[in-house]
């Protein structure tokens, strides 16, 4: 069967993600885990790249401060949440082929004749059972009832919990921001599409706290702001919508929701949800942990619990999404390019002297050694500098540096840049600036 042409860029992008060592799958000499994947050494530097980004976008302004809360909380804590009730999936099975599937994704027609979508036997799929997705664990060594703890299946729990701790310490007043980043699980049924959908991934979760009344205004500024933000990655516009939530979909804590969405090769799905949480949250923990929540106004005299606007980000699904945009066959000069934003690029120059002798690799050196300290650089001497520039080109590196014969006398050397392919003559002192100003300007 021909491939369709979103299997088609997934395995180009995921087979790239490989070959130049962002993403590996997990414990592969074992024949690899199910939706769990590594990250190689230029993977986890544009994973950080990205997380710093979101990280001084939301903590380099004076209304905002960081948390890093555990991932193991009081069990309590989810009982309050919601999610040991209701944060569960409807999972349906096919007795015949025994693929699994999420209810939801089932088309009415199927479901109707319990047909399987994947085998075509009718009558083969079962009831929908829910599914809660939260990985449970123990607490210690008795595996009992009582010990039972859960691996936290979103960040935002713990700023919750905390955010009296955090507003006393900083003396921030409401209208404020308290923004985590950390690992969050889900035993999903169906992950898939690479990083998109895994059972363990990295959330980057702000929850603002405002005035009740004020949080329609502060939702909209938000989700503003959260459009701006895909927008400094670099991420063409034209594939970003917004999807808002109707009031059948809903979550059960939200008064209002809508998603940042991407095209993907497999169709437009959530990159980002923005959320009106009201004050569904801190009202349930002040129930279930019999501690007044509510935030007192000095200026006003006034005590009440505050309303949350969360803005929730995937750090991998963002990753995806940046490699995904910026993956650009040049078939006018044979070459795969990542267009990365050079903000983002794990390796911000080559350093290549156009020959393994007469000196040249001693300046190239030279040079590696100067630009370390101001930005990643790597020095490459193998192979023709064709095939270098290739590799480069794939890894998303913006700038070429050539050290060739002309150098040793002038001390000078070229500048390539990636997308335009425009090689510029400068002097070697003139390079960390010039670098610099460029990823300034892109
Ligand atoms: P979906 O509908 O895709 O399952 P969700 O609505 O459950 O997502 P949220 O609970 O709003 O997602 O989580 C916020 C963000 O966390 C998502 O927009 C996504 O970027 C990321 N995320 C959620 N689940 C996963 C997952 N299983 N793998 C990777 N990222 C995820």
């Amino acid at each position: 069967m021909p491939k369709n042409n979103a299997t088609n860029t997934m395995d180009k992008i995921v087979s790239l993600a490989k070959r130049r060592g962002f993403v590996f799958q997990s414990s592969e000499i074992y024949g690899g885990l199910n939706s769990c994947w590594d990250y190689g050494p230029l993977g986890v530097e544009l994973k950080n790249n990205i997380e710093k980004m979101w990280w001084d976008e939301m903590t380099l302004r004076p209304d905002i401060v960081g948390l890093d809360a555990s991932i193991l909380m009081h069990p309590r804590v989810w009982e309050a949440s919601g999610h040991v009730a209701s944060f569960t999936d409807p999972m349906i099975d096919c007795k015949q082929c025994k693929m699994r599937f999420k209810a939801d994704d089932l088309p009415p027609d199927k479901l109707e004749a319990k047909q399987c979508p994947h085998c075509g036997t009718k009558g083969s799929l079962t009831d929908a059972r829910n599914f809660n997705l939260m990985f449970k664990t123990f607490m210690g060594p008795l595996e009992d009832d009582a010990a039972v703890t859960y691996l936290r299946p979103e960040t935002a729990q713990g700023i919750y919990v905390n955010y009296q701790n955090v507003a006393t310490v900083s003396r921030l007043k409401v209208p404020f921001g308290i923004a985590q980043v950390g690992k969050a699980f889900r035993n999903e049924i169906t992950p898939g599409n690479f990083i998109f959908r895994t059972r363990e991934f990295t959330q980057m979760e702000m929850q603002f706290f405002v005035k009740p009344g004020e949080d329609e205004t502060w939702f909209e500024y938000w989700k503003e702001q959260r459009w701006n933000f895909y927008l400094k990655l670099g991420i063409n516009p034209d594939k970003l919508r917004f999807s808002d939530h109707g009031p059948n979909d809903l979550a059960h804590y939200a008064k209002a929701a809508t998603d940042v969405e991407y095209e993907f090769p497999f169709g437009w799905k959530e990159l980002e949800g923005v959320h009106n949480r009201t004050d569904f949250d801190l009202t349930r923990h002040q129930e279930f942990s019999g501690k007044s929540l509510l935030y007192f106004d000095d200026a006003n005299k006034e005590r009440y619990l505050p309303y949350i606007i969360e803005t929730s980000a995937g750090l991998n699904r963002t990753m995806l999404t940046v490699m995904i945009d910026a993956y650009w066959e040049d078939t006018e000069h044979d070459r795969i390019v990542l267009k990365l934003h050079p903000r983002l690029a794990p390796v911000k120059a080559v350093i290549c002297p156009l020959v393994k002798k007469d000196g040249l690799p001693e300046i190239a050196h030279q040079i590696e050694d100067d630009l370390r300290p101001h930005f990643p650089v790597i020095y490459d001497q193998q192979s023709s500098i064709g095939k270098r520039y290739y590799r480069q080109d794939e890894a998303g590196t913006p700038y070429g540096i050539t050290v060739d014969h002309q150098s040793q006398e002038d001390k000078t050397v070229t500048l390539r840049d990636r997308d335009t392919l425009a090689q510029e003559r400068l002097p070697i002192t003139a390079l960390v600036d010039e670098i610099k100003k460029r990823m300034n300007d892109a």
